[in-house]
């Protein structure tokens, strides 16, 4: 049995995870920040969301390896890696960097409902409106639907050289488990977006099965267009070790993270 010295009981949680304590603070702060018509707070061992639900911040795992941070992402899990904002990020190079993948399920759910059940509030937009881009159901939640039409003006707004990745877009709701797992996908919460799947690379598509298999990075989707995502809450799923090149999904409170740092 690991015994663990530690100050006070946040003192104690954090030293079971990889999160150091001032971090952790500026991860919540950012999380309450980010979903203000869900999260109240929190205290030394739980999110506290308005509907009065707490959610603990550590599932108590000592040492998780980078897949059962996936699998059993707590609260603190979701912060475990830094996202790098912009073009000048590191190539991922190891199972574990994988900023922002992963998503404590209870939170998610609390806040998109759960599709199997028809709980997620959809609105539908207009993608790439002066190109045609055709319509879209997203999340209605938390300002998804209107800050996607955002993005969705920026986008457009681009030299046409970029539009091409752009359209059509491959997909926003799906209620639907990611691929080969049983954890839902953002997709499954109307809070994530495909762009064109002609131009897109998949971790799984090298011959890849496993979490822990090696994979070789690759990626053709533009810089300029993550950056436009990245100014308007969404996260790429091309900075991920198990990468997902034409994926984006709403996830604010890493983005805000990763402006303070
Ligand atoms: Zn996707």
């Amino acid at each position: 049995m690991k015994v663990t010295l530690c100050a006070g009981l946040l003192g104690c949680l954090l030293s079971a995870v990889a999160v150091p304590a001032a971090h952790a603070d500026a991860a919540l702060d950012a999380l309450v920040a980010a979903y203000p018509d869900f999260i109240a707070g929190y205290d030394a061992k739980d999110l506290v969301l308005k509907s009065g639900k707490h959610i603990p911040l550590s599932n108590g795992i000592a040492d998780k390896t980078p897949e059962q941070r996936i699998e059993h992402a707590d609260i603190l899990d979701m912060f475990a890696m830094p996202y790098t904002l912009g073009a000048d990020y590191k190539q991922p190079a190891t199972p574990a960097d994988d900023p922002g993948r992963a998503r404590n399920q209870a939170l998610f759910d609390a806040m998109y409902g759960d599709c199997t059940k028809g709980q997620v509030k959809l609105k539908t937009i207009q993608w790439l409106p002066a190109l045609n881009g055709g319509s879209l159901r997203v999340a209605a939640a938390n300002g998804v639907a209107e800050q996607l039409e955002v993005v969705s003006r920026d986008l457009q707004a681009l030299p046409s050289k970029f539009h091409v990745y752009l359209k059509p877009s491959a997909g926003t709701y799906n209620c639907r488990p990611i691929a080969g797992t049983s954890r839902m996908s953002m997709h499954a919460y109307a809070a994530a977006i495909d762009i064109n799947v002609k131009f897109t690379d998949y971790w799984r598509w090298g011959g890849a099965k496993k979490e822990t298999d090696k994979v070789s990075y690759k990626n053709r989707i533009p810089m300029e267009i993550v950056e436009v995502f990245e100014k308007h809450g969404f996260i790429w799923g091309g900075k991920w070790y198990h990468y997902d090149t034409m994926h984006f999904e709403y996830r604010p409170e890493i983005i805000a993270l990763a402006k303070k740092s």
